[in-house]
């Protein structure tokens, strides 16, 4: 994890030491988001991928208000997944124009919201494709759409699988060119399409493949389509590594294969825009979080290091957000990055349940009452996708340095 700087024994976030950045957050455990590291990735990802590729950030991955604003001024648009994520995206500067909002059930109050704001809808179904007619006929603001697709492949080696097969997410490409032709008789205007197939992959060919296939699809629908494709959202997926034996995605070879099959597709659709969509790939490598050691104690042989933070916050860490296999973050000891002496401890939260395990026996330096626990890979997928209630413990903050 050489992500973070280390000065003498401290982690280093945003140029400031772990235990000066505790004193002015003034309690653990906290997030705290790197806003260089977030840019750097940014730039290097417009390196990689061809000139004319729209990058998005999914707010899902992480919707903290600075982090998004931060953002704002890096990518070209922004998904949303609810109304409240489009509060927090139309509180920047992004257009609406650069903002889509997904996702199954929706609520005919959200998508009147989405109508007003001006934002592109990408519709799961033929149901509320006619809710979206009809909200639109009852507002006189004529809807924004695009057809979110549930397509015949899937995108292989994935972490989670949201296209191919039966899903609730989309429309079944198979009736697609029906709901194009109902599209044509309705007062709408159509966008295009999002095709979405999955999450955290570290496999660049799986990846590729899955663009190709995305590309050539949005070309077959466009024979019944209302009107030229203007926006083609093909999705994400590029993932970052957890766990010992994960290796970076080689995003070099997506964007290299990509600038060929673009190039391709816009013979056919000069006027459309090609658009990915990333969540963690932006924001998960740029975010730690940090507790401190509560307690340090030994049962029959374990040596168990009582932090104050636990899956409360942190619930990916414990392994129960998704996980088959528990495996460890990487976890380090924060103010004693040079520490010599390794003992191999198991790290646990406040909670009065097993599952509240952050790591489980794992080599560190020995660690006492007061030193400082972080969890790298944290800034996707961390606080907002934790249950804060349980166990009524207090609350994490949040920082942006
Ligand atoms: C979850 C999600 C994303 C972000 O996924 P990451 O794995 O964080 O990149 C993007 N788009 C859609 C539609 C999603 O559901």
């Amino acid at each position: 994890m050489g992500q973070f700087p280390v000065k003498g024994n401290n982690l280093v976030i945003g140029g400031i030491t772990l235990a000066r950045l505790a004193q002015r957050v003034g309690s653990t455990p906290f997030y705290a988001y790197d806003r260089q590291l977030i840019s750097q990735r940014v730039a290097e990802l417009r390196q990689q991928m061809p000139q004319n590729l729209k990058i998005h950030y999914a707010l899902k991955a992480n919707p903290m208000p600075a982090v998004v604003q931060h953002l704002a001024g890096l990518v070209d648009g922004f998904d949303l997944a609810s109304a409240g994520e489009m509060k927090v995206a139309l509180d920047t500067p992004m257009s609406p124009e650069h903002i889509s909002l997904a996702g199954p059930g929706k609520r005919p109050a959200e998508l009147a919201q989405a109508i007003a704001a001006g934002v592109t809808i990408n519709v799961e179904s033929p149901n509320e494709l006619e809710t979206i007619a009809q909200l639109s006929g009852q507002s006189g603001i004529q809807a924004r759409i695009a057809l979110r697709i549930n397509p015949a492949f899937e995108l292989k080696a994935s972490g989670m699988k949201m296209g191919g097969g039966a899903k609730q997410f989309g429309i079944d490409e198979e009736i697609v060119p029906d709901v194009l032709k109902r599209t044509q008789a309705l007062a709408l205007d159509f966008q295009g399409f999002h095709i979405y197939s999955g999450s955290q992959n570290l496999k660049a060919e799986a990846i590729i493949e899955a663009q190709q296939k995305s590309l050539a699809l949005a070309t077959r629908l466009s024979a019944d389509c209302p009107s030229p494709i203007k926006k083609l959202n093909i999705g994400g997926g590029y993932g970052i590594p957890y766990f010992p034996g994960d290796t970076a995605l080689d995003t070099q070879a997506v964007g290299d294969a990509l600038a060929e099959s673009m190039g391709h597709f816009h013979k056919t659709h000069p006027q459309a825009e090609v658009i990915i969509e990333l969540g963690r790939y932006l924001v998960g490598e740029a975010g730690l979080y940090v507790c401190q050691v509560l307690d340090k104690k030994v049962s029959r042989g374990q040596i168990y290091l009582i932090v104050d933070g636990g899956l409360h916050h942190h619930l990916a860490a414990s392994g129960n957000f998704g996980q088959v296999i528990r495996k460890n973050y990487p976890v380090a000891i924060g103010n004693k990055m040079n520490g010599h002496t390794i003992e191999t401890v198991t790290i646990v939260g406040p909670l009065c349940t097993p599952l509240d395990t952050l790591a489980d026996k794992t080599a560190l330096p020995t660690a006492e009452i007061g030193d400082f626990v972080v969890v790298y890979q944290s800034g996707a997928y961390g606080y907002s996708a934790s249950p804060k209630d349980f166990l009524t413990q207090p609350k994490a903050e949040e920082v942006l340095v």
